[in-house]
This record gives C-alpha cells, sequence and structure tokens, in this order.
C-alpha cells in the first residue's frame, strides 16, 4: 500500500493537471515578478469567491493580520482579545504591534472562542483601567467558523473591531453566509497545507471597508503614497509573489469542490468513528472546510503510538495552548485562567484530512482507529 498522506498535495497537482505548470509557465515568460497581473486577477477571484468589497493580497496569514492591525493605529496601551488555543501568529502580531494580546478560552466542542468568556474578558480589562479594548481577533479553527453571530453581538456592546483569522476556515460558511457577513475584516493563509494554500508563503485580507483596504494596500508596499518612492506611512515589503498567486487562480478554481469533497470524507469518518470516540461537533447550519479532522481522546500518546506503527500519521493541534508558552505567559487571560483550552490541549488529535483520500485508504485509517483504541482503554 501506498504511503499516507496526511495531506495530499501531490494528488492535487495530478488532478489539476498541466494547469499550474501551464500557469507557472505564463509568469516566467512574461517575467513581472512582483506585482503581476496574476495578483489583481487572484483579487477579484477573492472578491468573486467571498462576496466583499475589497481583497488585499499578502505575503502571509500572519501579515494579513498584522495589516489591518496597522491600519487602524492598535498599539501600546491597547488590548486585542484572542483566543489562546490557536496558532502562535494570531496573538504573536499583536504584542509585535506594542499591544496587549489578552487570552479568552474556547468552547470545548467547537473549539472556537466563547462568547460568554470574551464578554468576561473585556469587561475585567475595562475595569482595570490600564489598557483600552480595540479589537476581536476570532480564529475558526480546523476550518469551522467562530460563532461570528454571538461574537459580533459582543463586539458591538463594547465598539470593538472584529477580525477573523480564517486562515483555517476560509470558504466556511454558517447559515450559508462567510464570516465576512458578520467580521470587518477577514483574514486567510496561503501556507502549502491550509485548505486554500499556494507553493510558499501568502495569505490575503478581505473586507468591506474602502478606507481600510486603501490603507492596507499602502502598508503592503513600504506605506506607498502615489508610488513606492512616494512614503506617506511607514509600512512593511508584504505582497505576494506572481508566482503564487498564478497557482492560487488555479487553486481556487477548484476550491468548492475541494470543500465538498473534505466534507465527504469527514462525514465518513464520523460516521465510523463517531460511537467510539468525541468526533468533531459542527454548529446547526455550518459548513467547515476541514483544515484538519479533529478528535478528542484519552490515552493519547498511546493511540497515536499505535497508529504510527500501523503506518498511519496523525498530528496534535496544539500540544500547548498559548497562555502556557514561554513568549506568552505573562500576558493577561481572562476571569480564573482557561480551563477548556488547558483540557483540549491533552486530549486532541487530527486525522489524515484532504479532499483526495480515497475510501480505500481512509476505511485502512479508520480500522487503526478503532484498534488503537480498542486496545488503549
Ligand atoms: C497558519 C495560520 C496563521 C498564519 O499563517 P501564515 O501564512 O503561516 O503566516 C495564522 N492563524 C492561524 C489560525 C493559522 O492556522
Amino acid at each position: 500500500m501506498k504511503k499516507i498522506q496526511f495531506v495530499d498535495l501531490q494528488a492535487q497537482r495530478a488532478f489539476l493537471g498541466a494547469k499550474i505548470d501551464d500557469a507557472i509557465a505564463r509568469v516566467l515568460e512574461h517575467g513581472r515578478f512582483i506585482m503581476g497581473p496574476e495578483v489583481k486577477n487572484l483579487e477579484n477571484q477573492l472578491r468573486i469567491f467571498t462576496g466583499m468589497e475589497r481583497a488585499v493580497s499578502c505575503s502571509s496569514g500572519t501579515d494579513a493580520i498584522s495589516l489591518p492591525l496597522m491600519a487602524l493605529n492598535i498599539g501600546p496601551k491597547d488590548a486585542v482579545f484572542v483566543p489562546s488555543f490557536t496558532f502562535a501568529a494570531t496573538a504573536e502580531v499583536v504584542a509585535l504591534r506594542g499591544a496587549t494580546p489578552v487570552f479568552v478560552d474556547i468552547l470545548p466542542d467547537t473549539f472556537n472562542m466563547d462568547a460568554a468568556h470574551l464578554s468576561l474578558a473585556i469587561k475585567g480589562i475595562k475595569s482595570a483601567g490600564k489598557l483600552t479594548p480595540k479589537a476581536i481577533i476570532a480564529v475558526d479553527l480546523f476550518g469551522q467558523m467562530a460563532d461570528y453571530p454571538a461574537l459580533r453581538k459582543v463586539a458591538d456592546e463594547h465598539g470593538l473591531i472584529l477580525i477573523a483569522d480564517a486562515a483555517q476556515g476560509f470558504g466556511a460558511s454558517l447559515n450559508g453566509k462567510q464570516a465576512g457577513h458578520w467580521a470587518d475584516v477577514v483574514t486567510t493563509s496561503f501556507f502549502p497545507a491550509k485548505p486554500l494554500g499556494c507553493y510558499g508563503d501568502g495569505g490575503a485580507v478581505l473586507t468591506n471597508d474602502n478606507e481600510l483596504a486603501n490603507i492596507m494596500e499602502s502598508l503592503r508596499v513600504h506605506g506607498k503614497g502615489t508610488d513606492k518612492y512616494d512614503n506617506v506611512r511607514i509600512g512593511l515589503n508584504a505582497r505576494i509573489d506572481t508566482l503564487q498567486a498564478a497557482i492560487l487562480i488555479e487553486k481556487l478554481s477548484i476550491f468548492s469542490k475541494e470543500i465538498e469533497k473534505r466534507n465527504q470524507v469527514a462525514a465518513r469518518y464520523t460516521r465510523e468513528l463517531g460511537d467510539i470516540v468525541s468526533a468533531p461537533c459542527v454548529m446547526d447550519g455550518a459548513i467547515s472546510t476541514w483544515a484538519q479532522y479533529t478528535l478528542k481522546v484519552n490515552k493519547r500518546s498511546h493511540i497515536q503510538a499505535s497508529l504510527k506503527e500501523a503506518g498511519i500519521p496523525s498530528a496534535v493541534y496544539y500540544p500547548k495552548p498559548l497562555h502556557q508558552q514561554t513568549a506568552y505567559k505573562d500576558y493577561p487571560q481572562a476571569g480564573n485562567g482557561l480551563p477548556v483550552s488547558d483540557r483540549l490541549a491533552g486530549e486532541v488529535l487530527s486525522l489524515p484530512m484532504h479532499p483526495y483520500l480515497d475510501e480505500q485508504t481512509q476505511q485502512f485509517i479508520i480500522a487503526g482507529i478503532k484498534k488503537a483504541v480498542a486496545d488503549n482503554c
């Protein structure tokens, strides 16, 4: 049997045939490697895909969160509320701006930010009187949208900007609407292993706020005014490469189909494993992009070792929540700590997940999980 891949990018490349190679060849031919025509073309396609007014492509999912924070002048003495159970970039960009990330707990069933705990966090920061609450960065962890209707309510109550870090959940929906229906700004990453990835680093910011988008377009090219030799603000070099844009245009053209296939794979896992382990829970009306298919298990290290022995790759996202990390442990936490994040960090286990996982391979993985669980309980 072929080696089982956790994410199979070669299968996707084979499915796309010569399209990606042709797209790369076209860029090599025209030679406009920086801000070539594919960059605008990709941004137009992203606007169509999301239904949002403006798409600003950029160099990574991390810079995609930095750009709106910079454009909104968020900095020292400002508080930005983030989940602790996420990839470090979500909090890192806040700290890099000199602002304070405030860690909020998650809901045990969806792994996403707990709106009630967020409320508590905002009130706590307000009553301490040292920091000004400015923004919330919610994360669509593992591909499922955060509970934006609830988070939007909290944001409005306190006059805060709501940013959706959709690096994992770009294209996800709730009742047919994507994150931008609720969030002021949506960011995503095109890191290769994300649901919509390129062959290197890349990212994008989406918004309906034209003024904000104009500032972000300036920031990504050294704070340019009329051109990059006219510098009207302190910016970054945060452009996406033309080559990556060309690759993404091809991948975006099949992305909706891929999300459907990911949902078929997830449904099969849940049907087969739902009775023996704690399978992921999707909110009513929600469609996940299944960046990860993540179980909650006891005796994780034993189960993971059994799977490894059977040739089945698995991964732990995330072994340590940010508020426990050396770099972040001194930043404030809401309430009396983050018990759900602490507990889930010890239980989560992600299985191979990609649109090209064939049924036979998946049945082999499922059998491996069943055996690993039976052997370890
Ligand atoms: C991957 C990821 C990022 C960062 O994206 P990069 O493109 O690697 O910079 C940010 N937030 C979340 C939730 C992510 O999963």
